[in-house]
Order: structure tokens, then C-alpha cells, then sequence
């Protein structure tokens, strides 16, 4: 029997107009090469003992029915503790906080709470590539404003304040701010920060942030939530999860904290996507959001040495590294291998040389201005990292042909 879809079932045109993940698609690759897989951001490493032994307790305990669908209690406390804390901001945990499953749900239900046909949001990019798909799914229309690579590797992506001020309209309905920024590393500076923000203060713009790096972060920077300035806790939707902060990507535990008549839209939509997050997870959350300052510390000095450890190697190999201040990723320009572009080179690195990184294309809406770069992520244990530096300088010998 021929079981291809018949025309007059033909798929959803919102399907038909984005991809599957690229990203995940490279973790597929890496596997069915053996390759080291430097591309899709997760730890190879375990997460902290103490979360995982509460994780355990939970299920043991019988917390295995669904929890209130909005985020179980103990979660929603945390959460609205560690905003106050990091961030000076008083959320309430019974009116502004979501649980989703994960942060990429969060923003999912957050844009299909907010947008109606015709809304335009603003994108920097390169961007994490689900807003794209977010975007589409939502029926808004994403309008990317460029953050330009630095000149030399240590320098700062920016962005020009005239391009981001033509970028809004009349249908602008939000921003979306990913800092630290998933794939440049950028963190955005309290000045860019207050311009965002004065831009959405007067064209009456929301700000929809994913802070999912927040505690990843080098150098001495700090993170600062845009919902923290003046005038926008009460224009932002705040996006963070467990996933990075605590080595559990497989959790499926992120939130969205906003106003309350945004939360009651967001909670309807998360209600009938997922009825909520693993409820036993969510306790184990809860825990974790208590783990003392110094875990944090730590997490951000080690992210900080695993980048060290990483970036020479690849400058060795012959690639041009943009530093990043923050996440756990460095974007690199491959102009010197002479490749035709970046899926051809991140092809040749996983199956001749066995490491899979993430073809710069896919962060950006026209795929040739990505052509030239590759993404890295570096949250991997130091031998993966030597593994993999070990197996890139096989390149240089590609250089010397
Ligand atoms: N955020 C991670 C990345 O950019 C993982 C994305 C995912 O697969 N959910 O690689």
C-alpha cells in the first residue's frame, strides 16, 4: 500500500515553511559517525548530585501525578525568590509564573498567547533557530535586525541603534532578547539594554527575553533581565529554565515569568499544549534554585576554563574564534579552509574528521550570510574537548594543500 499523503490531506503551508532542527540533526550525525559532538548544546557531564538524589526522592514520594498545570507550588516559590534575588524584581508566583516544558515551550506559548496574523517581532541575528519555526507557528512575522561580528576575535557583536529603530512598526508586537546570546556569546550591555528598552517604553513594545545563559557568563560581566529596568517588568516576558544552569536538558523544565494578564494568556496555551512539566522534576527544581551562591560560582568559572580550553585549539586548527562573554558556545569564521560554505565544511568535519559542530546557516534567516561560519558548544568534559582539538588540527594540513 503506498501510505505518501494523498494532496487533499496535504500538510500544514506553516509546516512546509521551516525545517527540522539543524542542530538536532548534527547530534544525529555525530552518532552515526562516532564523531565528538560539539554541536548541540548539552553537557556530556553529570548534573550536580544533590538535584538528581532530589529527583529520585520525588518519584519515591509519589509525585508522580500531574502537577497543578501552571507549575507545582514549590517551583513557582523558587523561582520568584531567585528573581528577587539575582534580579531585584517582586514577582508574584501565583499570578506571573509559568511552568513549561522547558524554556523552548515557554517561548513557544508565550509568542501563540501574544501574536495575531500580521504582528511583526524583531530578531537579532544570528538567533537561536527555533524563533524562526516560533515565529511561523504563531502566525508573526519575524523581521531580523543584524548583530554584526567584531573585526578581531575579542571584540563585541553589535548592533546598529538606527537599523533596530527602523526595524518597528505600527504591528511591532515584541523583541525578542536571547542574553546571553545563543550563538555569539554576546551579552548585551546595560547601555544597549536601556536602549531596548527605551524603544519599547515609546513604541508601546513588549520585550520577550530568554535568559536560559543567565548564569553563564565570563569575564566579569554581569546578567541583567531587561524586565529589571524601569518601566519593563510590566512590558516583558522573562524565559529561563533548569536545562543550563543545572546539566539537565532532558528534564524539560523552563518558565516564563510576565505580567498577570500575559500569564493567564500563556497558562491557557501551555494548559492545552502540554498540561505542565514533569511534575517530580519540578520538585527536584525546586531544590536546585536553592543550591548556595557558590554553585554558581563554580558553574561559571568552570564554563569559563572549558572556553579557554577550547578556543586555542580551534585558533590552532586555523579557525578565527569570536569570544564569546557569555554562554557556552563560540561562533567561528572559516574563511581560511576555503570551503564553498559551512554545511560542506561541517559535513567534512563530521564524517572525515568525527566532530560535528552546527553550520553557522542555520542562525541566520538568509543562509548565505551564515556561509562562513560554524558554531561550536563547549559544554563538554575537558577529554571530549582534547578529543575533539586533536582530531580538528587534522586541518591544518588541509591549509598547507
Ligand atoms: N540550546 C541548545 C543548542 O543551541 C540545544 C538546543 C536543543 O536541541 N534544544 O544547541
Amino acid at each position: 500500500m503506498d501510505v505518501s499523503i494523498q494532496p487533499k490531506h496535504a500538510l500544514s503551508d506553516k509546516v512546509e515553511h521551516f525545517t527540522e532542527s539543524v542542530i538536532r540533526e548534527m547530534t544525529r550525525q555525530a552518532m552515526l559517525y562516532s564523531a565528538v559532538n560539539l554541536a548541540q548544546g548539552f553537557p556530556d557531564f553529570p548534573a550536580p548530585a544533590e538535584i538528581k538524589r532530589q529527583a529520585q526522592e520525588a518519584i519515591a514520594a509519589d509525585v508522580n501525578q500531574y502537577a497543578i498545570t501552571w507549575g507545582a507550588k514549590n517551583l513557582r516559590n523558587a523561582i520568584a525568590r531567585q528573581v528577587k534575588h539575582w534580579q531585584g524584581v517582586e514577582v508574584d508566583p501565583e499570578t506571573q509564573i509559568t511552568v513549561t516544558c522547558g524554556s523552548t515551550e515557554a517561548m513557544i506559548s508565550t509568542l501563540l498567547a501574544l501574536c495575531n496574523k500580521g504582528d511583526e517581532i524583531i530578531i537579532f541575528e544570528p538567533f537561536y533557530e527555533n524563533y524562526g519555526p516560533d515565529a511561523i507557528l504563531s502566525g508573526a512575522k519575524p523581521v531580523f535586525v543584524k548583530l554584526r561580528p567584531p573585526a578581531n576575535g575579542d571584540g563585541e557583536w553589535i548592533f546598529d541603534e538606527r537599523e533596530l529603530r527602523a526595524a518597528i512598526h505600527n504591528q511591532t508586537k515584541a523583541i525578542i532578547l536571547n542574553s546571553p546570546n545563543n550563538p555569539t556569546g554576546k551579552v548585551f550591555t546595560p547601555t544597549e539594554l536601556e536602549l531596548i528598552r527605551d524603544l519599547c517604553v515609546e513604541f508601546n513594545v513588549l520585550a520577550i527575553t530568554d535568559e536560559i545563559y543567565e548564569h553563564i557568563i565570563y569575564d566579569g560581566s554581569r546578567h541583567t533581565s531587561i524586565a529589571s529596568l524601569e518601566g519593563m517588568a510590566e512590558r516583558s516576558v522573562t524565559i529561563n529554565g533548569l536545562s543550563k544552569t543545572y546539566s539537565v536538558t532532558g528534564w524539560r523544565v523552563g518558565w516564563a515569568v510576565a505580567p498577570p494578564n500575559i500569564t493567564n494568556a500563556i497558562r491557557k496555551v501551555h494548559d492545552f499544549l502540554t498540561v505542565g512539566a514533569p511534575a517530580p522534576l519540578q520538585e527536584a527544581g525546586a531544590a536546585a534554585l536553592g543550591l548556595p551562591p557558590s554553585y554558581y560560582e563554580s558553574l561559571a568559572i568552570s564554563y569559563g576554563a572549558r572556553r579557554d580550553r577550547l578556543i586555542p585549539a580551534l585558533t590552532e586548527a586555523g579557525f578565527c574564534c569570536f569570544r564569546p562573554r557569555g554562554a557556552y558556545y563560540v561562533m567561528t569564521d572559516i574563511t581560511a579552509f576555503g570551503f564553498p560554505d559551512d554545511v560542506a565544511f561541517t559535513n567534512y568535519l563530521v564524517k572525515e574528521l568525527g566532530v560535528a559542530a552546527v553550520p553557522g546557516s542555520s542562525f541566520y534567516h538568509e543562509p548565505h550570510d551564515g556561509a562562513q561560519q560554524v558554531r561550536f558548544a563547549f559544554c563538554k568534559r575537558a577529554e571530549t574537548l582534547d578529543e575533539a582539538g586533536k582530531r580538528l588540527q587534522r586541518l591544518l594540513q588541509l591549509r598547507r594543500r
